[in-house]
């Protein structure tokens, strides 16, 4: 199946089935979600939703976070991955939002990169969420099911697979395209092992057809009948060896 192909069978199904997908991250403005998001790096969206009530009631605007410490800010975040150092980011971009930026989420994803604990994915996040911005955030999720459909090909880098992806997408999908991406890989294409069997992508998904071609499932049986015979052959071992025990004990009688 050419690559044009799978993109456009990826886009037709999701469209129909999620049409309006949204961030599962709770959050009221730009700044909430730019705390939010600076938080999730390496941890669930469910454990950033339980931290964040109190965080964003404590710190209401990028003056509260400038005001305050990484020591106290750590306290309301002791529970997520990396609290010192996500501690220290929100604080210094809570200072950067105040000093450079006149208290306002930018929505150049170059000025967002200059804050403390904003990467590309993080202003990716933000500038198509927020704004709007023809862009695509590459987490974990998106790497991963973007390659196993074969969305992308021998891409090995974050910015590898937001290049192709960018290239084949339709602009104005990139950003819901980064929210179907992220829910399948987080309920269905999971990581370790792929739920295939419910999967209504199996039809176009390049990881299925080369783990489910003919010769894929010829080699399966083989290495079943394979270890069916070591099997047989040792529980024939043990028995001869069990045999020739007793004698040698009937013997000595
Ligand atoms: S068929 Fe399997 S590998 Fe392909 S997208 Fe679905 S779950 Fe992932």
């Amino acid at each position: 199946m050419l690559k044009a192909e799978r993109y456009r069978h990826f886009v037709e199904y999701f469209s129909k089935q999620q049409p309006n997908p949204v961030t599962e991250l709770h959050y009221n403005n730009p700044f909430q979600l730019l705390i939010a998001v600076i938080l999730s790096a390496q941890c669930t969206d469910k454990r950033i939703n339980q931290v964040t009530p109190a965080l964003f009631e404590r710190f209401p605007a990028p003056e509260d976070l400038a005001a305050s410490s990484p020591e106290e800010v750590f306290t309301y975040i002791r529970s997520v991955s990396y609290p010192n150092n996500k501690a220290k980011h929100l604080v210094g971009m809570g200072k950067m939002l105040v000093e450079v930026f006149n208290s306002q989420v930018p929505s150049d994803i170059d000025d967002l990169q200059k804050m403390p604990g904003v990467g590309r994915k993080t202003a990716n996040v933000i500038a198509s969420v927020v704004f709007d911005a023809p862009a695509i955030a590459v987490d974990t999720h998106v790497f991963r099911v973007s390659n196993r459909i074969g969305l992308t090909t021998n891409a090995r880098t974050p910015l590898a697979v937001e290049q192709q992806l960018t290239e084949y997408l339709p602009q104005d999908i990139l950003g819901v395209a980064h929210h179907w991406l992220i829910l399948h890989g987080r309920y269905i294409c999971v990581a370790r092992s792929p739920k295939c069997e419910i999967c209504p992508l199996t039809w176009f998904c390049k990881y299925y057809e080369r783990n489910n071609t003919e010769a894929a499932l010829l080699r399966a049986e083989a290495a079943k009948i394979k270890k069916a015979k070591e099997a047989k052959k040792k529980k024939a071992l043990n028995t001869i060896s069990k045999e020739l025990k007793k004698r040698s004990v009937d013997k000595d009688i």
